[in-house]
């Protein structure tokens, strides 16, 4: 029908399909349809799974992997392998030592965000990781887990025990007579007590 359109190599063309919210541009009519939604929050491909939505055909394939366990893209150093192409990138940088990352306060560079993020909590004291059982808190999850394995030995057993072991022996401790009553109020509710 009008296959004599595909003669036009003009840009002019393949500029038509203008997004109005927020002016990218896309060669086909489809492709702009799909990046509308990215605007309106439709996701109309469903994971049969779990029930998720996506705006992308793209993204509830790659999501899907995640409970099939499908790994069809590879390392092409060490054959490892992975569920999203995006993975592959990341991990190619532990071999070719590429850190585009860098923070902004002391320089280092990382290879991923992920690590950057964990990174800057140095600096900016952000500790969002809180230890069930005394409530210290931290800012690597790694040291946390590090610290729970200190109430595993104490206590010789599991948490919810160990929490009520820790949690009676703090309250005798805050009852104490020698101890007016502001300050045991403070104790309670004070941010990462260190009691000890
Ligand atoms: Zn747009
Ligand atoms: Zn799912
Ligand atoms: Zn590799
Ligand atoms: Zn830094
Ligand atoms: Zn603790």
């Amino acid at each position: 029908m009008f296959t004599s359109a595909f003669k036009s190599t003009g840009s002019a063309d393949m500029k038509m399909n203008l997004c109005y919210l927020c002016g990218k541009t896309y060669a086909r009519p489809s492709t702009l349809k799909t990046h509308m939604r990215t605007h309106s929050g439709e996701k109309p491909y469903k994971c049969d799974t779990c029930n998720k939505g996506f705006s992308q055909a793209a993204n509830l394939t790659a999501h899907v992997r995640t409970h099939t366990g499908d790994k069809p893209f590879r390392c092409p150093v060490c054959d490892r392998r992975f569920s999203q192409s995006s993975s592959v990138t990341t991990h190619m940088r532990t071999h070719s030592g590429e850190r585009p990352y860098k923070c902004k306060v002391c320089h280092k560079a990382f290879s991923d965000t992920s690590t950057l993020t964990k990174h800057i909590r140095v600096h900016s004291g952000e500790k969002p990781y809180r230890c069930t059982v005394c409530h210290l808190r931290f800012s690597q999850s790694g040291n946390l887990n590090r610290h729970m394995r200190t109430h595993k030995e104490q206590n010789g057993g599991v948490n919810p025990a160990g929490a009520y072991v820790a949690a009676t022996k703090d309250l005798s401790r805050s009852t104490s007579p020698y101890l007016p009553d502001h300050t045991r109020l403070r104790d309670w509710t004070k941010e990462a007590p260190k009691i000890y």
